[in-house]
């Protein structure tokens, strides 16, 4: 190709003296352009010490993939020097300005490959950009540990704690979100009270200070208050309603189990049912009414109208599920306190244990709870959040390790500002 071709793509590529663009190879056939850079001078500074003019001990080839040029897949390559130091005495490889060391993608690539990993399964992103699923997941981890590094949590004072699991049942994850910042702060595995003792020393790693956690929102679990009584001194517990209203479903769930084991006659009596009906009977029961199906619509009328235990269970959490809905509304304390004591005093007497048990739970824990009532913001980020740790684990699919999840969860929740910028970003403002 003509000098004017090299010319381009050296500034094209960014490159500065000593790196020049040396030869471009355009293959139509194989899709594919070559670019071969070369370092020229035979003395340089050495990377090591920064003494200047030292001699070039030799050459190693290497290459790395590029940004696609139109529909060419793109490569660099470039006999890299090093350089035998007078100064220091070492002989060090000269850093490439378009590639951090020791990867075989340039930075723009590596920076494409992370925006698309935000947005697509990253088995998916892989298909796309043409390279491994194991050489994604190991940039992503390099990132996310690089950019958490530098984020500062001194501001952080309201948090919630969660779990997650990877699969049904097993491999948890502890899940901390900034409530004001709506971001995920940390993810570490397991659930016990280490986990928020982890959390509190990483608060401090990056500028924090776990005596100005004020507020923390999280489920029942005994182990986490245990860890926030060790770790956050000045922290006021709140239940949100996601966790209060799963354990009224648990508690229906039970009660229709329960009945369906015992009385199994009794329920198709009164149902007219078959097996079909039942399991509507049982997702129209977990539902709000405003989704319901027409066949949920029938099986529920029926069961509205029976004498069943279930019938009961479902009232009660229908009831539970007012209280908060209420409290939404009227956004007071001293209602949603008397409210909930109406609530619990009907469960107390519903003769259906698991909601007994349940009601005990809640007056055990009455003023967090009604603390939770009223703090709407958490409640919904608490919800949307768990709907983001979906999503980060579908991007993980066929890759669902612990590690490659809490670093997707990193990337795609935390807002990360210390990312590298998308290639594709306008070069000047528009
Ligand atoms: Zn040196």
């Amino acid at each position: 190709m003509s000098l004017e071709v090299e010319a381009l793509f050296t500034s094209a590529l960014g490159l500065q003296p000593p790196w020049v663009v040396e030869n471009v190879e355009l293959d139509t056939a194989r899709r594919r352009i070559d670019f071969e850079i070369a370092c020229q001078g035979a003395v340089l500074a050495c990377p090591a010490c920064g003494a200047g003019a030292q001699p070039v001990h030799d050459r190693l080839r290497r290459s790395w993939r590029h940004l696609d040029f139109f529909q060419f897949e793109a490569w660099l390559h470039c006999d890299v020097p090093r350089i035998a130091c007078g100064g220091c005495g070492k002989t060090t490889q000269l850093p490439v300005p378009w590639a951090r060391a020791g990867s075989g993608f340039t930075a723009a690539f590596e920076a494409l490959a992370l925006a698309l990993c935000r947005e697509l399964p990253v088995r998916q992103a892989a298909a796309l950009l043409r390279c491994a699923d194991r050489q994604l997941w190991r940039r992503i981890e390099h990132y996310v540990e690089q950019a958490r590094a530098l984020e500062d949590f001194s501001g952080v004072q309201i948090i919630g704690i969660d779990e997650t699991s990877l699969r049904r049942g097993q491999n948890y994850i502890t899940v901390v979100h900034d409530l004001d910042a709506k971001r995920l702060l940390f993810a570490t595995e397991g659930r016990d009270h280490q986990t928020v003792l982890e959390f509190a020393a990483d608060l401090k790693a990056h500028g924090g200070e776990p005596a100005q956690v004020r507020h923390v929102c999280m489920d029942m679990s005994a182990a986490y208050a245990k860890g926030v009584a060790l770790a956050l001194p000045a922290a006021q517990i709140s239940y949100d309603r996601f966790h209060v209203i799963s354990m009224a479903i648990e508690a229906m769930d039970q009660v229709r189990r329960a009945e369906m084991q015992d009385d199994a006659a009794a329920v198709r009596l009164a149902l007219g049912a078959g097996a079909k009906t039942l399991k509507q009977l049982m997702w129209g029961m977990r539902r709000n009414p405003a989704s319901w199906s027409r066949r949920q619509i029938d099986a529920m009328h029926w069961l509205q109208r029976s004498g069943l235990k279930s019938a009961r269970a479902w009232r009660l959490k229908m009831a539970l599920r007012e209280v908060y809905a209420r409290a939404r509304a009227h956004n007071s304390p001293e209602r949603a306190a008397t409210d909930l004591h109406a609530w619990l005093s009907w469960a107390r007497r519903c003769r259906l244990e698991p909601f007994k048990k349940l009601a005990a739970t809640l007056k055990d824990r009455f003023d967090a709870v009604v603390r939770g009532m009223t703090d709407h913001r958490s409640n919904a980020f608490v919800e949307a959040m768990n709907g983001l740790l979906q999503q980060a684990k579908r991007a993980a699919r066929g890759f669902r390790t612990s590690a490659n999840f809490i670093a997707i969860a990193y990337l795609r929740m935390s807002k990360l500002t210390h990312l590298p910028a998308h290639p594709f970003a306008p070069a000047a403002p528009r």
